[in-house]
């Protein structure tokens, strides 16, 4: 047996262990799982993809994604926890200066550090050269001032990858735009957590940053204008990891459909022995497999080291939308119970939306693929 196979052993048994049991209440009472944080800690999700020499797992994508599709199946927002951290490791690993990564990428690895990807403004999501956070350079600091908002991991994490203005009438804009390893200190405060439909014990908050002073050395890659850059350097990976997430939930909510199916009598026999609850199990495992092997496909195309964006394009746009008409479809296969709250399968329900509108939307994935295939294929 491989170390990769022995970790997805490992995750299935801690998920089995300490997951399962525990995910509704969690879910249902909005809570941060801290222990079940430590024990992630201990399994070294916080270094999945952190190369071994910075203390990291360095697994390769398409074990990471695997990782992903198992954890999700059963809790999706558990892996929002180390997503976007991972995010941020990889946008200074990719990116940040000798110094940089042998200061941040330990700490990052080991969970001492925890954190993520501040990106979206009140103003300005898909169109991120919109954003208005600005960076003024003040001697051997930036003076940051402004508000993201909706940051994953804003309250429990103390360390984002910070995008900002350094240079706002450049143009084009993304000529000034640059990316700060941004640790939590005076000037930085954090908002109230936000409300969702789904997505619950996982902190997304709004970040304020008034006369906030980052030290110059905390720019990545210590050159200004190259944010924009270095944040699209994350988005195939980012999309795989979405489209990993859209898996597990389709598989999951396939799991709980087809279990409910033979459980549940009408008219004197299961109804999955009913030929319209049928067609809904074919489709379902259909779009979970498809998707399973799209998201694989895009991931081994990353592991070559070939360009993906629009593999990690389709297979984030597939994945999560069959995540979304899985759930659907299970909860209708569960009637009544599809709608209470003592089932699971409302909490994939409400989950699954979110894959459809973060790490880039689902209507920009479809330009992005479309554009992409027009200039792979000149007429
Ligand atoms: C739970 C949650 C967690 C999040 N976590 C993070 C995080 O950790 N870090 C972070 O930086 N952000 C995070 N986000 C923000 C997320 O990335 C943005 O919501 C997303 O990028 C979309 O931006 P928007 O909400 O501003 O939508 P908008 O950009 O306002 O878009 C609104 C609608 O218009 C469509 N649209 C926009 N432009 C075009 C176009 N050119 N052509 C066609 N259609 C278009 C969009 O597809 C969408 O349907 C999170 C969001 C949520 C809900």
């Amino acid at each position: 047996m491989n170390e990769d196979t022995q970790l997805l052993d490992a995750i299935d048994r801690w998920v089995e262990r300490s997951v399962r049991p525990a995910v509704r209440e969690f879910d249902h009472a909005d809570r941060y799982p801290a222990a079940l944080v430590d024990e992630m800690r201990e399994l070294g999700l916080f270094g999945a993809t952190i190369s071994p020499e910075y203390g990291g797992l360095g697994l390769s994508a398409a074990t990471y994604a695997r990782i992903v599709m198992r954890i999700a199946a059963v809790w999706m927002a558990l892996t929002g926890i180390f997503n976007s951290h991972l995010m941020l490791a990889l946008a200074i690993e990719k990116f940040g200066t000798r110094a940089q990564k042998a200061r941040w990428l330990p700490k990052l690895a080991s969970g001492e550090i925890r954190g993520g990807l501040a990106l979206t403004e009140p103003d300005a999501g898909t169109d991120l050269q919109a954003i208005r956070m600005t960076a003024r350079r003040d001697g051997g600091h930036y003076v940051v001032n402004g508000t993201k908002t909706w940051i994953s991991n804003g309250i429990e994490g103390s360390c984002f990858a910070l995008l900002v203005k350094t240079d706002p009438q450049a143009e084009p804009r993304h000529r000034g735009m640059s990316l700060f390893i941004a640790p939590k200190a005076m000037g930085f405060s954090v908002g109230r957590k936000l409300e969702k439909l789904g997505y619950k014990s996982i902190d997304s908050a709004e970040l304020a940053f008034e006369n906030y002073r980052v030290p110059a050395d905390h720019l990545i890659g210590e050159v200004e204008g190259q944010g924009f850059y270095q944040v699209a350097g994350g988005l195939e990976l980012g999309r795989i990891n979405v489209a990993a997430r859209g898996v597990g939930v389709a598989e999951g909510a396939l799991e709980l459909a087809t279990r409910y199916a033979q459980q549940r009598h009408t008219f004197g026999k299961p109804i999955a022995e009913h030929q319209a609850i049928q067609l809904k199990l074919a489709d379902m495992a259909t779009r979970a497999r498809a998707a399973r092997l799209l998201t694989l496909d895009a991931a081994a195309a990353f592991d070559r080291g070939e360009r993906c964006d629009l593999e990690a394009g389709m297979a984030k746009y597939f994945a999560s939308e069959a995540a979304l008409e899985n759930s659907t479809e299970a909860l209708r296969i569960h009637g009544a119970y599809g709608y209470s709250k003592e089932y699971d399968i409302e909490r994939l329900y409400r989950d699954a939306p979110l894959l459809c509108i973060g790490e880039g939307t689902n209507e920009m994935q479809r330009i992005i693929i479309a554009r992409q295939l027009v200039a792979r294929n000149p007429a």
